[in-house]
């Protein structure tokens, strides 16, 4: 039987893990690794100065004192009894959409699956919606991803709502960033701060993640983690011969300075 690693980020008695679990065991030998308590918005971090510890919480069903990204990398690189054909990240309590994605400790998981080299989705429930059902729109799309694989270097982010309509191949949408921090003075007189507490804001882009939600279909984005602007780059040619003709003075300038010193 293939195995299957199937983590998320908001713990490991969340009920949204144990949904998608659930939902992919006919595809496969389900293993859940997944952090011992809740990491949602922790992003693609690694945990490097500190040993990572895994507990039995069932036969199959391990907690992790780490991140979603930690889980990945375990289960990948030799805690499993094989390596997984698919990493399933999720179910998210909340949707992980557009820009969102980089935040995010369920998509980082599907991320840190695709640098590893395994074919991996994030799923994520609308709020509104229902766990089950996001689970079987997660099977279908988990079962299709194992007979067709996926193009190089791409992973699925995938967003349920409430009874969907259908499914939608999307690109990723963009926020309106128009939030304010807010500033509180706690019992001792202090000040402190709360960030990401304003009404999220989309711009409602034809084709996109959050449109489709939006009108009540599963929207499925591949999504890769080349992050470099091709236009830009083609745009920004002539930076480097600009740019190098000016460093050469602030080069030989502290040349000089060297030899003075020396
Ligand atoms: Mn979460």
């Amino acid at each position: 039987m293939p195995i299957l690693l199937v983590t998320n980020d908001d713990g490991v008695h969340a009920a949204g893990l144990a949904a998608l679990a659930h939902a992919l065991e006919d595809l496969g030998e389900v293993h859940v690794l997944a952090p011992e308590r809740e990491q949602s918005a922790c992003g693609h971090a690694l945990t490097l100065h500190r040993p990572l510890r895994v507990e039995p919480v069932r036969e199959r069903w391990s907690a992790v004192n780490g991140t979603p990204s930690d889980c990945v990398n375990l289960g990948v690189l030799g805690f499993l009894p094989e390596r997984p054909v698919l990493i399933a990240s999720g179910i998210n309590h909340g949707t992980n959409l557009g820009d969102d994605v980089t935040y995010s400790g369920t998509v980082s998981a599907a991320m840190e699956g695709l640098l590893l080299g395994v074919p991996s989705i994030a799923v994520s429930l609308v709020p509104g919606g229902d766990f089950d059902e996001a689970g079987r729109a997660a099977r279908l799309v988990a079962a299709r991803v194992l007979v067709e694989g996926l193009p190089p270097k791409t992973l699925l982010n995938v967003n349920v709502p409430a009874d969907p309509k259908g499914i939608r191949m999307t690109r990723l949408g963009h926020r309106v960033y128009s939030g304010k921090i807010v500033e509180q003075i706690d019992p001792r007189g202090r000040t402190h701060y709360w960030i990401g507490g304003g009404e999220p804001a989309w711009e409602l882009l034809e084709g996109s993640d959050m449109k489709a939600v939006n009108e009540g279909f599963v929207s499925v984005t591949p999504v890769h983690l080349d992050l470099t602007s091709q236009r830009a780059l083609g745009e920004m040619r002539d930076w480097s011969a600009a740019l190098s003709a000016q460093l050469r003075p602030i080069r030989s300038a502290a040349r000089r300075a060297g030899e003075r010193r020396r």
